[in-house]
């Protein structure tokens, strides 16, 4: 069986188009969705990251905000511009880019931003409220994983899943969704004693792991469904350098029936439900302005 692949880029693009087109009526309406990115430090990665998510605003017709900080930075001038941020009506998202430098505690950074700001949905209030099965920002990529899987109508009612990683940014929401939507859901991490009995059995397998080409084909049950979350730089070989993900593409599309690749795949999708959940944050301004 060789996988189909589903393309994280086209779907991204798609979606893309309809937040744009949602952004222009608030706009019109004098509601331009805005989304504020703090930076600190200089991570090269991080850069990358930020200047990905302003250019995609500024595709999308939203207004976006960046602040730069020295790595040295006094942890009370970032949390006196998120409260400014926070209070500044005409800002609809605020994201800090993580990771932060050691003297910080990213906790505190990301409880400092408005829930109803929390648009990477890593907000504990926002997290809870997921558990819960209610209205809330999900994280974005888990998020955006959800999307893909709903646009190749993939069931997940009654599937097995197996979710490789438990962070809060990735694994434990993205289990939590899973389970949602009527999955059976197993997490699995550094201390599983037997990964392949797991993934062996899952319909569903979403790779976050930050190992480069982890998950292998004979790690996965024919005709599953294959996420790769990871984002890896290799560092030797031939194609030191290159991204990669935290599956063995070759092998696995052997294997699998539907796969996302990396780059292409999950990526494009998490920028995009970051671009939904300001969008939406601006929504509810203008809905509450409008007495709704
Ligand atoms: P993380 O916080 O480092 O978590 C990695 C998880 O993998 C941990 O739960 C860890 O288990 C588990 N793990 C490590 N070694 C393992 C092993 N040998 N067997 C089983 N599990 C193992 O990473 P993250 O933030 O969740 O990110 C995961 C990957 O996704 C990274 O490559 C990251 O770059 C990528 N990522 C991509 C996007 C995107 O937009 N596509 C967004 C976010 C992250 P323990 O908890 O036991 O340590």
């Amino acid at each position: 069986m060789t996988a189909r692949i589903l393309d994280g880029n086209a779907l991204a693009a798609k979606v893309r188009e309809d937040i744009a087109k949602d952004a222009r009526v608030l706009t019109e309406q004098g509601i331009q969705p805005c989304l504020a990115v703090i930076l600190v430090g200089e991570n090269p990665a991080s850069s990358v990251y930020v200047r990905n998510k302003v250019a995609a605003c500024e595709k999308a017709g939203f207004r976006s905000l960046k602040f730069v900080f020295a790595s040295d930075v006094l942890p009370e001038i970032v949390f006196a511009k998120i409260a400014e941020l926070n209070a500044d009506p005409s800002v609809h998202g605020i994201l800090v880019q993580l990771p932060l430098p050691k003297h910080f505690s990213e906790d505190q950074v990301l409880e400092a931003i408005l829930p109803t700001k929390d648009v990477d949905g890593f907000h504990a209030e926002n997290f809870g409220l997921l558990l819960q099965g209610r209205k809330a920002f999900y994280p974005c990529t888990p998020w955006g994983v959800m999307k893909m899987l709903a646009s190749e109508d993939v069931v997940i009612k009654g599937a097995e899943a197996v979710v490789i990683g438990r962070s809060n940014i990735v694994g434990k929401p993205m289990a939590v969704m899973l389970l949602a939507q009527g999955a059976t859901v197993t997490i699995c991490h550094s201390q599983t004693k037997d990964l392949s009995f797991h993934t062996r059995r899952a319909d569903i397998v979403v790779a976050a792991v930050g190992r480069p080409k982890f998950l292998t084909g004979d790690m996965i049950k024919p005709g599953a469904v294959v996420v790769d979350v990871g984002i890896n730089r290799l560092q030797e070989g031939p194609d030191a350098g290159k991204l990669c993900g935290d599956v063995d593409f070759e092998s696995a599309k052997e294997v699998a029936s539907l796969i996302t690749p990396v780059p292409g795949g999950v990526g494009p999708m998490t920028i995009t439900m970051l671009l939904a959940n300001t969008l939406e944050s601006a929504r509810r301004v203008a809905a509450k302005a409008a007495g709704n």
